[in-house]
């Protein structure tokens, strides 16, 4: 039976109501606190972060994001998908983000990337982003996103490339001719004999030598020696120019010339022909008997049905030989030679 309460009763209810009411304003002034206090952390935080929800509506950005990546106030960006921003997101980025984003909730969890950024101020900078999805009860809620400009960093591995490329090229060319050098010579050759191909395949190798350039050093300084061996390289490289052509300074006045043709008879053509540019490149010469101008002889070795595993010296010796006997023949002419190793 219900009786009305007493005034007792009535003032307990009321202090339990009180001390209820209490404890509500205390955790509402906690949950302020921590929210005022997260709000602080997120802006904060020079990194650009967001938060999207399942829709891919952002919900939540702190200053980092408005200001460096979108450069419009965060009440321009919350309620908003990456498409409805097309002023300050490019549909092109909007496209590759969508795409991350769908791939994170079909499979939520951890993601990491690396992409370009069209940034407020106009520049395209690279930017490591690292998200997560927002799990609440096992359900998908949202994903929170951190952004970390990677552009400095990115710019230091890009020189360091640019120095090492530089590091070594300089370690396989020669400093006064910029031809490759006879350490790289080296190697060349001995991956062009491993990769013959014993039937089909066959490459020429021609060692040419400047002829009496002792006399011509003697006769007009060491200087002007080197400026006849900038001349003579010059025209080597412009005539082997094709991709599987190569040209060494092997030494002094010593070059190599490698270079595919589908048979000898076109490879002296080609060596003939060289030679007599080089003659026509008319540097005066001297005690050269057998021109006015300077001239080189040539040993020429047509590789063909080489086995693999041959020692590379044995057929450089071998055009080493023929080179010498041109020069006993006389000089400014080519000997050359089918080399068969099998
Ligand atoms: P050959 O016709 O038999 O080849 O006679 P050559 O005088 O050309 O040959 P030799 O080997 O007697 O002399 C080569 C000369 O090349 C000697 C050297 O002074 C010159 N030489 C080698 N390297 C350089 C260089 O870097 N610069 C200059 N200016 N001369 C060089
Ligand atoms: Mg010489
Ligand atoms: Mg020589």
């Amino acid at each position: 039976m219900n009786s009305n309460p007493t005034y007792e009763e009535l003032e307990l209810k009321i202090k339990l109501l009180e001390a209820e009411l209490e404890i509500k304003k205390s955790l509402e002034k906690d949950m302020k606190v921590n929210n005022s206090f997260l709000k602080m952390l997120f802006n904060t935080i020079p990194n650009p972060m967001f938060y999207k929800d399942i829709n891919g509506v952002y919900q939540h950005c702190n200053d980092a994001f408005s200001k460096i990546i979108l450069g419009i106030p965060k009440e321009e960006i919350i309620g908003k998908t990456l498409y409805e921003l097309p002023h300050v997101i490019p549909k092109k980025y909007a496209d590759i983000y969508y795409e991350k984003d769908q791939v994170l909730f079909d499979k939520p969890g951890e993601q990491f990337y690396e992409g370009k950024v069209k940034c407020s101020d106009g520049l395209h900078r690279d930017y490591h982003f690292y998200k997560s999805t927002f799990v609440l009860d096992g359900e998908v809620l949202g994903l929170v996103g951190v952004m970390l400009d990677v552009s400095d960093y990115k710019k230091v591995l890009d020189d360091l490339d640019e120095k090492n490329k530089e590091l070594s090229g300089l370690s396989i060319t020669d400093c006064l001719t910029n031809l490759y050098n006879r350490r790289y010579f080296q190697e060349i050759f001995e991956k062009k004999i491993s990769l013959l191909d014993r039937h089909k395949h066959h490459f020429s190798f021609a060692l040419l030598d400047i002829d009496y350039f002792k006399d011509y050093n003697d006769c007009y300084g060491h200087h002007a020696g080197d400026i006849a061996l900038k001349e003579v390289s010059k025209l080597l490289k412009e005539t082997l120019h094709r991709p599987n052509d190569y040209v060494f300074r092997l030494g002094g006045e010593e070059f190599g010339v490698l270079f595919d043709v589908n048979n000898s008879n076109d490879a002296v053509s080609f060596i003939e022909d060289l030679r007599q540019k080089v003659e026509s490149l008319k540097i005066k010469a001297c005690n050269n008997t057998v021109s006015k101008y300077l001239t080189i002889s040539v040993g020429l070795g047509n590789l063909k049905k080489v086995t693999k595993d041959i020692d590379s010296t044995l057929i450089y010796d071998e055009i080493d030989t023929l080179l010498y006997s041109s020069k006993e023949n006389g000089r400014n002419q080519t000997i050359s030679k089918d080399i068969v190793f099998e």
